[in-house]
């Protein structure tokens, strides 16, 4: 079975590809041709993973499954969230995002933040969607070369590793992603 991911985030496609099972291949944007900016204008990040699956479908016309993730930090109620990836500016510098992050937590005690990832699939002509959540913390610098975006700051409950630290195995049992891409693979074998 092939279903496209609407990402051309290699990071994104390498993590959710180990999770699917090998019967079902993994498309990426570039693979079909999609080399344009999907819209995400959504205030949310449900409305925005679900504006990318049903943008694919009706412009490329394939099943496919789109995600679409924030960093909720408790003390700044709720933010970046949405707005992650453009939280420093429009070049969506995952460094300038950190440190705009780390900046605005300075001196605060409470550092809770949970990673959430909506995945919304367009398949058969329906739309179902998934969660998943990974609660945690954020550092007070950067640690950790693997992984993307925040993970060089975010330390999930339970580890002294921040996600750039922990083996992408290690992060795929724990993750927001992995949470809502696995509901996705139980959902497609049924
Ligand atoms: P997107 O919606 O998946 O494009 O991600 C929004 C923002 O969150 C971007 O700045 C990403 O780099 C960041 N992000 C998404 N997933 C992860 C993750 O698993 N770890 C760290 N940062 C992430």
């Amino acid at each position: 079975m092939k279903l496209v991911f609407a990402t051309n985030n290699p990071n994104k496609l390498k993590e959710v590809q180990a999770l699917v099972p090998s019967h079902i291949q993994l498309l990426s944007l570039e693979n079909i041709g999609c080399t344009e900016d999907i819209p995400e204008t959504s205030p949310t990040i449900k409305g925005n993973a679900i504006q990318k699956a049903q943008y694919i479908k009706e412009n490329y016309g394939y099943d496919c499954f789109a995600d679409d993730t924030g960093l909720e930090v408790d003390v700044l109620n709720g933010d970046p969230g949405v707005y992650s990836a453009r939280y420093a500016g429009e070049a969506k510098d995952s460094n300038a995002n950190m440190d705009k992050l780390l900046d605005n937590l300075k001196e605060k005690e409470d550092r809770k933040a949970q990673f959430k990832t909506v995945v919304a699939l367009h398949i058969n002509g329906k739309l179902e969607t998934f969660t998943g959540i990974c609660s945690g913390t954020i550092t007070v610098q950067k640690k950790g070369n693997k992984g993307f975006g925040y993970d060089p700051i975010f330390l999930p409950n339970g580890y002294a590793e921040t996600f750039a630290e922990l083996p992408l195995e290690e992060k795929n049992t724990i993750s927001h992603r992995a949470k809502a891409v696995k509901q996705l693979v139980t959902f497609l074998n049924n």
